[in-house]
């Protein structure tokens, strides 16, 4: 049985009334004890191990260990951060964080320019029997290459279709957006990180088709509010290729057999580099594990004070 139980023990609430206690408990004089704690004995620093199956109790405040924090909870022992890791796990990987793919029913493409009145039923046919026999493109690289519409018209009926705005590519700041998730997701997922706004509001590009999924990992991961919308295609492709020559967090790609494999695999990367703050969430089939290993000062860490892990999970 823990000495003391298990709630979060801060001086500036308990004050000296927390010290006699341990004083009693512990058999040390308060001297000790200060001294002891050194330090670590700091508002918030002072807490119990956030795994809520920990035995250890308050021997491990004895611990130079003040690190690593997972998911806002100090962890006492490696143990304790397995426990809670391969919960993090079980909840991501049997979570509703992929709820909202799917969710919404698009009209197709083509009728909402037919309904837009921007393209004739004529020449709806002929570029579906482009794509058709090409068996490759977009409907509105069809649509564009016979003249029926402009370039611009197909990114504005995207918008239409998805329910989000055209984003401008003005001001495109590749390398101070380049920490906001790993270079993997923006060269999968086709997504463009564009611009951070006042208010902590994300701003993510797609060419053609919005990925929920991905902007609410960032947000669950970033505490960012994204903004998902469409921008022209022929400004999009130069630009991502620009945001994939610039310099990421550093990741490190792990494939685990099991739900078990994978919890151990990140709890050991927690381990290992004792980040300040960590925080795990899922992204389609891949577990996003990121690490702050230095307390930060903006909404976007520099690319240095993060690590990446993505864990595929197989079998
Ligand atoms: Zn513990």
């Amino acid at each position: 049985m823990p000495l003391l139980n298990r709630e979060s023990f801060f001086p500036e609430q308990t004050g000296e009334l927390g010290l006699v206690q341990m004083e009693t408990k512990l058999g040390a004089t308060m001297p000790e004890i200060r001294e002891r704690m050194g330090a670590r004995f700091r508002p918030g620093v002072l807490e119990a191990c956030a795994n809520a199956g920990c035995r250890s109790g308050w021997l491990h405040l004895w611990r130079s260990r003040s690190a690593p924090v997972f998911e806002g909870g100090w962890n006492c022992s490696a143990a304790c951060t397995g426990a809670r890791m391969y919960a993090a796990v079980v909840r991501e990987v049997q979570g509703r964080a992929n709820a909202r793919e799917g969710h919404r029913h698009r009209i197709p493409l083509g009728l909402v320019m037919l309904e837009k009145g921007w393209i004739t039923q004529g020449q709806l046919r002929k570029a579906l029997e482009a794509q058709r026999a090409a068996g490759k493109g977009r409907l509105g690289y069809w649509l564009v290459r016979q003249r029926a519409v402009s370039e611009q018209m197909v990114t504005r009926a995207l918008s239409l279709q998805w329910s989000c705005p055209v984003l401008p590519l003005d001001h495109h700041d590749a390398a101070g957006l380049a920490p906001v998730m790993p270079r993997l997701f923006v060269e999968a997922f086709g997504a463009l990180p564009l611009r951070l706004a006042v208010g902590r509001l994300l701003y993510l590009g797609f060419e053609a088709n919005l990925d929920p999924v991905l902007a609410l990992a960032i947000e669950r991961m970033t505490g960012l509010r994204v903004e998902s919308g469409m921008v022209q295609e022929s400004l999009f492709r130069p630009a991502h290729g620009r945001m994939l020559e610039a310099k990421f967090p550093p990741v490190e790609l792990v494939e685990a057999v099991s739900e078990a494999a994978a919890a151990h695999a990140l709890a050991r990367a927690v381990e290992r580099a004792r980040p300040v703050a960590s925080r795990l969430v899922r992204v389609h089939d891949c577990l996003w594990l990121r690490m702050w290993l230095r307390p930060q000062n903006g909404p976007l860490p520099e690319s240095r004070s993060v690590q990446d892990l993505v864990c595929s999970i197989g079998g």
